[in-house]
């Protein structure tokens, strides 16, 4: 069986000192991609650069996280923009814009909604113009989002730990769209269900280390070696054998990022 990590910031300050390592396990876990997302330039850089430095192995997706719009430092936005419109055609590392999106609770005044909203809107534009797919995070803005993805002409969207509401989730299928969940599918009623309204030809895997997670892995580094946990979570859920459903997942993974693995 081969497994596949969407969605993990490799460049968080957690993750210093501990990259080998985390190489290494996947590896042994037969984690065979990992898609290394950005929250803003300077994680883009380092994303792209571990996409380099372990090639085949570790993908990068850049971009400027709703939680760090009020934060830009002066021209960070432009910056941004210019590194990936440099690295985002050429370089076969880069898969995706991520991890973008709107989060209310990070934007509360009316001039940081405006914001982000525009930081967002740059971020779907290089998306369109470099034929990228798109990692969303849609936290209390799925339909706000919905409605700001119609005005694009994308080639997917990949909306990572949804988790409400499960009566938008027949919009987002009927897109085309793909659906990632992680480790709390072990445990979460919340995310089984979403889990069991998605088809699995729309759904994929992801750990969004470094957020630590409860039972069974509570007090554990978080890890693309969680991955295996999460097929086979999915696997119970729909009553598809495990290998079944790794199967599915890598190929959804590779119609995701168009890299032939
Ligand atoms: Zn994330």
């Amino acid at each position: 069986m081969k497994f596949v990590d969407v969605h993990i910031h490799l460049s968080d300050s957690e993750y210093y000192g501990k990259i080998s390592e985390i190489v290494e396990n996947a590896k042994q876990t037969n984690v065979v991609a990992m898609v290394s997302n950005s929250m803003n330039l300077e994680t883009s850089r380092a994303s792209l650069r571990l996409a380099e430095e372990h090639s085949g192995l570790v993908y990068a997706a850049l971009g400027i996280h709703p939680w760090n719009t009020s934060q830009l430092a002066s021209n960070e936005l432009e910056r941004t923009i210019d590194f990936v419109l440099q690295n985002g055609v050429s370089n076969e590392k880069v898969v995706a814009i991520g991890e973008v999106g709107l989060d209310p609770q990070y934007a509360k005044r009316k001039e940081q909604k405006d914001l982000q909203a525009k930081v967002f809107h740059e971020m779907l534009r290089l998306a369109e113009k470099l034929t990228l797919p798109v990692i969303v995070h849609s936290r209390w803005s799925t339909q706000k989002i919905l409605d700001m993805l119609s005005s694009y002409h994308l080639r997917t969207v990949l909306w990572h730990w949804f988790s409400s509401p499960t009566e938008l989730l027949p919009k987002i299928v009927e897109r085309g769209n793909y659906v990632s969940e992680g480790p709390p599918t072990v445990f979460s009623t919340r995310i089984q269900e979403v889990v069991r309204l998605v088809p699995l030809e729309n759904l994929l895997t992801e750990t969004d280390g470094p957020v630590r997670y409860y039972e069974p892995f509570k007090d554990k580094l978080t890890t693309p070696a969680f991955i295996p946990e999460v097929v086979k979570a999915i696997g119970e859920i729909k009553g598809v054998k495990e290998n079944e459903v790794a199967e599915q997942i890598y190929r959804n993974f590779v119609n995701f990022t168009q890299i032939g693995l």
